[in-house]
């Protein structure tokens, strides 16, 4: 007789994780599956995010920018300093240390409350039982009143440049992470979020580095004013950045690899040491759920769900990368709180519309709800209010002064609609915009909040303010 559980969990990254957390928190007899094995060659918890995603990135990119302001920025304050060199060594090893504390910490987390961690393949079976294939070979079927899949996604493969981690000439993500000498010249293909955030690490350990990215638009997710002027500050950084060019082939040879492309103005070539391959992720369903289980697919590979993350089978729902929406670790995470808090006949809520993005170059770009562009496109009625870093007293302090707070609002309700930013510490600003609308704020809100002198909080009051055309740093339009 197999062992049944309230819960079974597949995959422990942030969505699964997370759920299978909230689960044990309510009171329900909780298992999580997962098979990742880490650089180790051990078995650990937290997925992409922790092992070779958000956490490790975010390390290398704050151990990079450090090297390169004691390098290049810091005379503006009055500090010299000289014979400033690179141990990549430990740096890498200090990345190491991080992802093994932070998954070290889930593993615990798990013990503490309980969660069963089934290591090994999770495979959907009729009826809610679910297979688990262990690294020896030998399976086990457990059931559970309720599976929740969060099993994540994958980067897309092109034709054109096949990715060979091992050999380390053309990579993915988790490839240029783990780079042990700097390239000379790196290629990146795709100027999405990884190839800006990878390529800026290795630009400020000394690539040179050149992006192809085969769409005209420069980060089209992103409000274009805010795209326009990042694409302005990253090209001045030194960032070759190339839009409507499409890679056509490559060809490794002994002095690295040679990258065919196409652009409007022809046919080219050029040579890197290293390639890395960032054109999106795919969702991970290989193997995820028997024929006979009958799980819905829909686009483009992804668990079929509804706003709840039901699938099309009772009882079994879907979270995280694998499901519609953006690939982001926090979207999976209230994911799986949503679903674990209905599952224990609670009212589990996700606000769609109030996701942050950010994406953690120098500048940060980070936003919440609707561009201009879409508001536009949507026909909807807006205000808008802008402030620059240049007019805030802290980001002047900090030498950070560069970018701007751009905020939407509703032209009758004065609801806001969407906030943009890009400048310092972005990724935390948002987050007072996510609130506000989180509480169905409106511009005037933020604008009678009272904000801390000198802060960079300013700039977002000032924003606030400049809707109504009452920003005091600045002149008013
Ligand atoms: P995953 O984290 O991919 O976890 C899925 C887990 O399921 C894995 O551990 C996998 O081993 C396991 N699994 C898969 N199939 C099975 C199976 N059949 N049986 C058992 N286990 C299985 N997002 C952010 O929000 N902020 C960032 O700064 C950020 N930076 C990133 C940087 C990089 C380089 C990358 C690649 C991604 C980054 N992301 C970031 C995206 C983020 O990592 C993902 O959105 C997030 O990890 C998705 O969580 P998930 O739990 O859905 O999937
Ligand atoms: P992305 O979707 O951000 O960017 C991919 C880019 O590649 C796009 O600009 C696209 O136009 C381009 N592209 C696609 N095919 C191409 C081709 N054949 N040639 C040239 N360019 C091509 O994807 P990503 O950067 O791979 O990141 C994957 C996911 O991981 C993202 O969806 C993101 O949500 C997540 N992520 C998030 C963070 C963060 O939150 N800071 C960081 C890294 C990754």
């Amino acid at each position: 007789m197999a062992k049944t559980y309230d819960v079974v969990v597949i995959g422990g990254g942030p969505a699964g994780y997370v759920a299978a957390i909230r689960c044990a928190q309510l009171g329900l007899e909780t298992a999580c599956v997962e098979k990742w094995l880490n650089f180790k060659n051990e078995p650990a918890l937290g997925g992409t995010c922790l092992n070779v995603g958000c956490i490790p990135s975010k390390t290398l990119l704050e151990s990079s920018e450090h090297y390169h302001l004691i390098k290049e920025g810091i005379n503006n304050h009055g500090i010299r300093v000289e014979g400033v060199s690179l141990n990549l060594d430990q740096m890498m090893a200090r990345k190491e240390d991080i992802v093994m504390q932070l998954t070290g910490g889930i593993s615990a987390l798990f013990k503490a409350n309980g969660v069963e961690w089934l290591q090994g393949h999770g495979k959907l079976l009729a009826d809610r039982q679910v297979e688990v294939t262990a690294r020896d070979g030998s399976t086990e079927v457990v059931g559970a009143d309720h599976v929740i899949i969060a099993t994540g996604s994958q980067p897309i493969d092109i034709g054109a440049a096949r990715v060979d981690n091992a050999e380390g000439l053309i990579v993915d993500s988790t490839g240029a992470l783990d780079f042990r000498q700097v390239p000379k010249t790196l290629g990146v293909i795709g100027a999405g979020v990884i190839g800006l955030e990878l390529g800026s690490v290795w630009s400020r350990l000394g690539s040179k580095v050149v992006m192809l990215e085969a769409v005209e638009d420069f980060l089209a997710l992103a409000d274009q004013q805010i795209a326009r002027d990042a694409l302005r500050q990253f090209r001045k950084q030194g960032l070759d950045i190339r839009l409507e060019t499409r890679v056509t082939a490559t060809r490794k040879t002994a002095d690295g690899v040679v990258v065919s492309f196409k652009d409007k103005n022809g046919d080219h070539e050029m040579t890197v040491d290293k390639l890395l391959v960032s054109v999106g992720r795919r969702p991970n369903t290989d193997n995820v759920a028997a024929p006979e289980a009958g799980l819905l697919f829909g686009e483009r590979g992804y668990i079929h769900v509804n706003d709840e993350c039901e699938t099309n089978l009772p009882g079994v729902f879907a979270i995280g990368d694998v499901v519609r929406g953006p690939m982001l670790a926090h979207k999976g995470s209230e994911e799986g709180v949503m679903v674990a808090e209905n599952i224990a006949g609670q009212h589990g809520h996700l606000n769609y519309d109030a996701i942050p993005w950010v994406i953690y170059t120098n500048p940060e770009i980070a936003w919440v709800g609707k561009t201009e562009q879409a508001l536009k496109a949507e026909g909807i009625p807006y205000k808008i209010g802008t402030f620059p870093f240049a007019a805030n007293g802290r980001a002047k302090a900090m030498e950070a002064a560069s970018g701007m707070v751009k905020m939407l609002a509703h032209a009758e309700t004065d609801l806001l609609l969407g906030c943009h930013i890009i400048g310092p510490f972005a990724s935390e600003l948002v987050q007072e915009a996510v609130l506000a609308m989180e509480f169905h704020a409106s511009s005037e809100d933020l604008a009678r909040t009272i904000h801390g002198h000198p802060t960079l909080y300013e700039a977002m009051h000032e924003a606030a303010l400049s809707v109504h055309g009452r920003a005091i740093h600045k002149i008013n339009t």
